[in-house]
């Protein structure tokens, strides 16, 4: 059988996240601090728009890009971030954020062209840029930077020669967030050696000590950046499969040439109960939000008392604490941990070479869980 399947299919690795936790799946009792999910269900309202668009029988398709009056809405929505898009030609709705970086990946890059990727980084842009034919090039960040992204680190990583750039800020794995400063430097390395970026900000609602800006509102910027969020994370929606694009009318035109014929359209319901999310439900992500920052103080609190030093992640829903003093190999820690305590964490390397020695936390878990994880990390370092 395996002579029938592509050389992309047998070279691409399974997701390093799936495979420690096919692993938890099959043991008792086990507590997992591993998936990048919120244990929240969606809120009411939503849910309530997608059964009443069923009701009503709105079961077709919509216009390839979504429809007008969701493009409308998120167009409303990020207005609070500076961020100013025209809903007929700057903005895509798409299958989940997902759809959107495998799309923005195929527009805008060739075969060959180099794609810097800060690390530790979010496993789908290494894979999407191999898909679309480019070359990855990884650019370490630094755990003393608190992992935000430098322009020394640029530097070094020779992203002077790449096309694109990918930034994650707040950061998955790591929780950081880029101060305005911060991305203007990064900015200006961009205008400098002519790159285009593709800023996933999926976790923008999710800041706890400042608000999110985008780099798309730097001058100069808006016109050489793609912006990717969604409703899988402030909204609690992963289910729904619904994210968004929005960039210069060429970018998005293009991502939709491709979208119409692997797509067609994101999903209808989904796309009725996004409108209602953004309409009414801006108390119910800031109730989830507070949880979180309940649960974020909590961890790095309990981490650093547990000498696994932890900075103070200010975004997303994860901390990204280093592995215990006389614990070097976090693949071995997480495997021991687990297999002693029952507990599931994702090792760092799993996010790139400058993820070894740390490990990664989601505080998507109800504060119980995370007080009994917590508990249990604690007896094992005893031992
Ligand atoms: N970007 C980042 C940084 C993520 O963490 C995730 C979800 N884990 C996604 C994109 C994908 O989100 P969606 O559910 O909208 O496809």
């Amino acid at each position: 059988m395996n002579r029938h399947l592509s050389t992309r299919a047998r070279e691409t690795p399974p997701s390093g996240i799936r495979r420690f936790f096919e692993v938890a799946e099959e043991m008792d009792d086990v507590i997992s601090l591993g998936v990048g999910e919120p244990d929240f269900s969606a809120p009411w309202a939503a849910r309530t728009a997608a059964i009443d668009s069923l009701e009503r029988g709105r079961t077709s398709y919509t216009s390839n890009r979504g429809r007008r009056d969701l493009r409308e809405a998120i167009a409303d929505r990020v207005e609070r971030y500076d961020q100013y898009y025209d809903p007929d030609d700057e903005i895509l709705v798409t299958s989940g954020a997902s759809e959107a970086v495998d799309l923005a990946m195929r527009a805008l890059v060739d075969p060959g062209d180099a794609v810097a990727v800060p690390e530790p980084s979010y496993i789908s842009y290494t894979p999407t840029v191999s898909f679309a034919g480019g070359d990855p090039l990884p650019v370490r960040t630094r755990a003393e930077e608190e992992f935000a992204l430098r322009y020394e680190d640029l530097e070094r990583a020779g992203a002077a020669d790449a096309e694109t750039l990918v930034l994650c800020y707040p950061n998955n794995p790591t929780g950081a967030v880029m101060s305005e400063d911060g991305l203007a430097e990064v900015a200006e390395f961009v205008e400098e050696h002519d790159l285009f970026v593709l800023s996933d900000e999926i976790y923008a609602a999710l800041r706890y000590e400042d608000e999110h800006t985008s780099i798309a509102t730097l001058p100069g910027m808006r016109e050489r950046t793609v912006v990717f969020n969604g409703f899988s994370k402030a909204y609690a929606m992963t289910g729904f499969r619904l994210g968004y694009a929005l960039g210069p009318p060429e970018v998005i035109g293009a991502m939709n040439r491709i979208h119409q014929y692997t797509m067609l359209s994101a999903p209808t319901t989904a796309q009725y109960a996004a409108i209602e999310a953004i309409k009414a439900c801006d108390d119910a992500v800031e109730e989830m939000r507070r949880a979180y920052d309940r649960r974020r103080r909590f961890v790095i609190s309990r981490f650093n008392e547990l000498g696994m030093d932890c900075f103070e992640a200010k975004g997303a829903f994860y901390v990204f604490p280093k592995c215990p003093p006389g614990w070097e190999d976090d693949e071995a820690f997480a495997e021991a941990l687990l297999q002693e305590e029952q507990v599931a964490l994702v090792p760092g390397r799993v996010f790139g070479e400058s993820g070894e020695g740390h490990l990664r936390v989601s505080y998507a878990t109800g504060m119980n869980e995370l007080k009994a994880a917590l508990n249990r990390i604690e007896s094992f370092l005893r031992e």
